[in-house]
């Protein structure tokens, strides 16, 4: 029995179909005598189009308030997939930051998260439910909604992996199996890579790369949670292991002597 975190990303999560797809791939895994815990963001769009409502209204935006506003669409994608999950009969249960107490620091929009209580979905999982969390959203200590910054759905599933140490963080995208050297929407000769360190995968995203939220990168490196990036569509594809760089060589390693071996 191992207990898996899936993140899914906006573009995974953009339709109804999509949703049903996703659902499907969380009744696999639960099927398979895996405890599952699936992360969701937003419908692809949704953010960002309630954050030029917000800014419609008020420009720059209240602090608190956007951060009740841009927070609400992970409220409904969670909702969504429990409830497509549910229809493919598996019990399911969504969560919002708040009701798993994810406390976070009250820096609006790109708050830290602090603490995690765990209670809420221990039990779900102990009653064989798959659960589901929205993404990207937090609570500080005095009550007030936060949001963990653009692309924190990624940080919300690394955070969850740690405090609940599970067996594998996976973070499903759509549109592309992994990560590639460069981002293969816009330079075709990328390559896709198996594996690569915490450090490298920093640097890219230092370098503009929006493909892993650079803040989830530092903090699956200091608790040391191994990421693996898939496909949606094609989970069984290897994607792309992201470690510390020790691991990365021994795999490496293993690879080479395998090869030697091989040869001789
Ligand atoms: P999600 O919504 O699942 O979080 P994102 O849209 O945030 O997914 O990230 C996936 C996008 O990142 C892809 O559309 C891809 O074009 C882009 N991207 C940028 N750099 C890379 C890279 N080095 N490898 C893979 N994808 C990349
Ligand atoms: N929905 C948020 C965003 O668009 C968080 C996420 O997608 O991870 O940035
Ligand atoms: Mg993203």
């Amino acid at each position: 029995m191992a207990l898996v975190v899936q993140k899914y990303g906006g573009t995974s999560v953009a339709s109804v179909e999509k949703i049903r797809r996703v659902a499907e791939h969380i009744v696999a895994t639960k099927k398979k005598k895996n405890d599952v815990i699936a992360v969701v963001s937003a419908m692809a769009g949704e953010t960002d189009r309630l954050v030029a409502l917000a800014t419609e209204v008020m420009d720059p935006p209240d602090e608190r308030e956007f951060d009740v506003i841009t927070s609400s669409g992970e409220q409904v994608s969670s909702g969504l997939l429990a409830m497509t999950v549910k229809a493919l009969g598996e019990d399911s249960v969504s969560f919002q930051g708040h009701q798993i107490r994810i406390i976070t620091d009250n820096i609006y929009s790109s708050a830290k998260i602090k603490s995690i209580d765990d209670r809420n979905i221990r039990l779900a999982l102990g009653k064989k439910k798959a659960v589901v969390v929205a993404g990207f959203q937090g609570v500080d200590d005095d009550g007030n909604l936060t949001t963990l910054g653009r692309g924190g759905s990624d940080l919300t599933a690394v955070a969850l992996a740690a405090v609940m140490g599970a067996d594998a963080c996976e973070l499903y995208k759509d549109d592309v199996d992994g990560v590639y050297t460069t981002d293969p929407g816009v330079c075709p000769d990328a390559r896709k890579l198996s594996r690569i360190s915490y450090d490298e995968m920093l640097e890219m995203a230092s370098l503009g790369s929006k493909v892993l939220q650079a803040r989830a990168v530092e903090f699956a490196k200091k608790f040391k949670v191994p990421i693996h990036v898939k496909s949606t569509p094609r989970p069984e594809n290897e994607g792309t292991w992201v470690l510390d760089e020790e691991k990365v060589m021994e795999s490496m390693e293993k690879v080479i002597n395998h090869g030697i071996k091989n040869s001789l």
